[in-house]
């Protein structure tokens, strides 16, 4: 196996992965905003997180990773107080929602997952450091983070300072490039706002310290990875490395790794153009958990995807190739011996890590698992196959599905856990028209009993047949 290589964002370049400390990554994950369902796009960069995980841990590091509940921030507290609820009570149901919606989409979970509101007290003390070095100044209550005083303010982004009149402020926590100014750390309470009291007084943290005073407590003052979608990397990220580098005065992060947007139908999904979609919408339609997985893994992270209609047939029906092949090649009894297929078999596995090496190119780590299927699948049906290559092909199913997990079905079972409907959804359109293809073979072999156990298994999946004078099968689903 070869060298890692990542794109860091910061310096723009692919780099060989090294980490800090021999045999161990320590990572953090920007996570959810939790004031709503997360939708579709938050886990496609969420999805990407995990086949990180699962692709450093398949080369034997011990990945520490710290995953984040951003549960206090501008919106949260509007929403929260429209609803007539405290925070903590707000967020609640969107974090157990996303908890859930994760083990659905198969993402594993970190080794710590931690909620901002439960870490003020450590926020505060990063404040009160930067304080003691000159960093900070008080502005009607709220504390600032001065820019100019930190020289490398800009690096990751290339944000260009030099037009920045000193002690111009923002007080939001999203804003453009153009708008950099000096940032709030800790934001004084608007009258009837929800509020902490604390030794730097009342009010309630800026976003991006939640991250710095949360990664830095559980993974020490330098990580190696941290990540979110390219719209974190300003000004968030930006923030925390002034924060962070500034409290310390080491390097905070060694790789800054950014995932590009999910579009749908090559439009930015919003509310307002009703391309918006949860998980659970998606789910609703009859997707399966399997499908929307191996789609959001399967285009490479800094590549734009696009989310239409088109893509999630070939995604559903990829991972069914993939499924029928594991059958076929677990089930089927080939004659002694080995055949080329073995050799084959090396150089996917080979492909497959020279793909995810190369900055994670999941689209080339594919290409190399369906190329051997391909192939092993004519020589299965010319019966060139051998009992021998059984292992050799095995195992590269195995190192497929330790990064992509669909390979086993467990899609109604997690369907079922989020509550949604999974009559009808089993069965896809191709599954159902070989069952009554095998049927109909089944009835014309005489072999009745078993054409019927067919048409008993479709019943019981909500699929209805009805058999016509000109021996045309038709079917519904109930
Ligand atoms: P948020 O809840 O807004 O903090 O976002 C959670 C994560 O989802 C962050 O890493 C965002 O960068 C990412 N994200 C937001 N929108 C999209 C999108 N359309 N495609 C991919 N990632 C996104
Ligand atoms: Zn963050």
């Amino acid at each position: 196996m070869g060298d890692i290589v990542f794109h860091n964002t910061l310096g723009g370049q692919n780099q060989p992965f090294v980490p800090l400390h021999p045999g161990q990554v320590r990572m953090y994950t920007c996570g959810p905003t939790v004031y709503d369902f997360a939708h579709i796009g938050n886990f496609r960069t969420f999805v990407f997180q995990d086949i990180l995980r699962r692709f450093l841990r398949s080369r034997g590091f011990e990945v520490i990773q710290v995953a984040n509940f951003t549960d206090v921030d501008d919106r949260i507290i509007a929403k929260a107080a429209e609803a007539k609820l405290k925070i903590r009570d707000y967020t609640d149901k969107y974090i157990e929602a996303f908890l859930a919606d994760q083990r659905v989409l198969g993402i594993e979970k970190p080794e710590y997952t931690v909620r901002a509101t439960d870490h003020i007290e450590d926020m505060v003390r990063l404040i009160e450091r930067l304080t003691a070095k000159g960093f900070t100044y008080v502005s009607d209550g709220s504390i600032y983070f001065r820019i100019s005083q930190f020289h490398d303010y800009g690096k990751l982004t290339n944000v260009d300072t030099s037009g920045i009149r000193a002690g111009a402020r923002v007080d939001v926590d999203r804003y453009d490039k153009a708008d950099a100014r000096d940032f709030a750390l800790w934001k004084a309470p608007k009258p009837g706002e929800f509020f902490w009291e604390t030794r730097i007084g009342p009010g309630r943290p800026g976003w991006h310290i939640e991250c710095s005073a949360m990664s830095m407590k559980y993974l020490g003052d330098t990580l190696d990875i941290h990540s979110g979608g390219v719209d974190l990397a300003f000004p968030h990220h930006e923030n925390e490395i002034a924060q962070s580098e500034a409290a310390t005065g080491k390097q905070f992060v060694r790789y800054w790794l950014h995932a590009e947007h999910l579009l749908v139908d090559s439009q930015k999904m919003s509310k307002s153009l009703g391309n918006f979609y949860t998980l659970r919408d998606l789910l609703e339609k009859g997707n399966k958990p399997s499908t929307l997985r191996f789609l959001l893994a399967s285009v490479p992270y800094r590549r734009q995807l696009n989310f239409t209609e088109e893509s999630l047939q070939q995604a559903a029906s990829s991972v069914e190739r993939l499924r029928n092949f594991a059958v076929r090649l677990n089930t089927s009894k080939f004659p002694e011996g080995k055949s080329a297929i073995t050799e084959s078999a090396e150089r996917a596995r080979e492909g497959f890590e020279r793909g995810l090496e190369d900055d994670l190119n999941t689209a080339q780590a594919l290409a190399a698992v369906f190329d051997l299927i391909r192939e092993a699948n004519v020589a299965m049906d010319q019966g060139k196959f051998r009992q021998g290559d059984v292992v050799p092909v095995g195992k590269v199913l195995e190192s497929f599905d330790a990064i992509f997990a669909v390979l086993q079905d467990h899609d109604d079972e997690k369907l079922r856990s989020v509550g949604v409907e999974t009559r009808g959804t089993a069965l896809s359109n191709e599954k159902i028209e070989e069952l009554i293809a095998a049927r109909q073979a089944a009835r014309k072999a005489r072999d009745f009993a078993k054409a019927d156990r067919i048409r008993v298994e479709l019943a019981d999946q909500g699929i209805i047949l009805e058999d016509s004078k000109d021996g045309i099968v038709r079917w519904k689903r109930k």
